[in-house]
């Protein structure tokens, strides 16, 4: 049985990825999605897939490093549909250079994205949700964030950020019956993880007790729980999909 029926879910970065398995399997649950991606044809193409299966979806362009924007896209969201009950924040970038190379542009980008820009979005969609005294807010984070990676000081420190600010929002929020959690998801096979050279991935592989990289839907299954009525008592927490490389 469709576990999500007329809810309605926002998920960002939802053009490819991660965040279209997420964005699909969520309408497949049963939720009105709301698609976005940096351009609207990007955020189109998953939205009409999803109609094309048969579910609920509409599309949206939006930045998330851009606060005005965001709070644009979250109002004109709430008056079409009125709520807004699933935030999944997945949209993120990576620019990766050792901390001695690294650029304070590649820096700055990187949190602004990956930590601000989903800060934007939970505080442009959490009034609605303490009003309404329920929601679900999830949080794409990394194993990056928990056990860092060379070349990644920029992308570790934002992802770690968020497993702090998922927390400390949990906190503020429990009360009024709205739970922020994390996925952490391991390797996963995406546009993101597709230009690594052969002998990074051997040694990725390698770390991985599974013995496999994931797939997005990996990932968007364990985001369709803690979205569900079945983790209304999971919250401030961090749920790994990587296969057992954190343990
Ligand atoms: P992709 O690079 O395949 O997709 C990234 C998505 O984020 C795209 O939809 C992109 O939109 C969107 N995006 C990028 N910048 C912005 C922005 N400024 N505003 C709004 N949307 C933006 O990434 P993945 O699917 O691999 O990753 C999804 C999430 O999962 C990320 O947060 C990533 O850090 C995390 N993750 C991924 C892992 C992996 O192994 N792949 C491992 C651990 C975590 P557009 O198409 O318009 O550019």
């Amino acid at each position: 049985m469709a576990k999500l029926t007329d809810k309605v879910a926002l998920v960002t970065g939802a053009s490819r990825g991660i965040g279209k398995a997420i964005a699909i399997r969520l309408a497949h649950e049963g939720a009105k999605v709301v698609v976005t991606a940096t351009t609207q044809q990007g955020a189109q193409a998953t939205a009409q897939a999803i109609q094309e299966m048969g579910g609920q979806a509409d599309a949206r362009a939006v930045d998330i490093s851009d606060e005005a924007s965001v709070a644009a896209v979250v109002s004109e969201v709430l008056k079409t549909h009125g709520t807004i009950d699933i935030l999944v924040n997945n949209a993120g970038i990576t620019r990766d250079n050792l901390l001695v190379r690294m650029s304070a542009d590649d820096w700055r980008s990187v949190i602004d994205v990956n930590l601000s820009g989903t800060f934007y979005c939970i505080k442009a969609v959490a009034k609605n949700m303490m009003r309404k005294r329920t929601g679900k807010i999830i949080n794409i984070t990394s194993v990056v964030g928990q056990i860092g990676n060379a070349g990644q000081a920029n992308y570790s420190a934002a992802k770690a950020g968020l497993i702090g600010m998922t927390k400390s929002v949990a906190k503020e929020l429990a009360g009024r019956n709205v739970q922020v959690n994390c996925v952490a998801p391991g390797y996963i096979q995406t546009d993101m993880t597709a230009d690594l050279p052969d002998g990074a991935k051997e040694k990725l592989l390698e770390a991985i007790p599974a013995g496999k990289m994931g797939d997005p839907e990996d990932v968007a299954g364990v985001v369709a729980f803690l979205a569900s009525s079945d983790a209304d008592y999971i919250t401030g927490q961090v749920i790994n999909a990587d296969g057992g490389m954190v343990m």
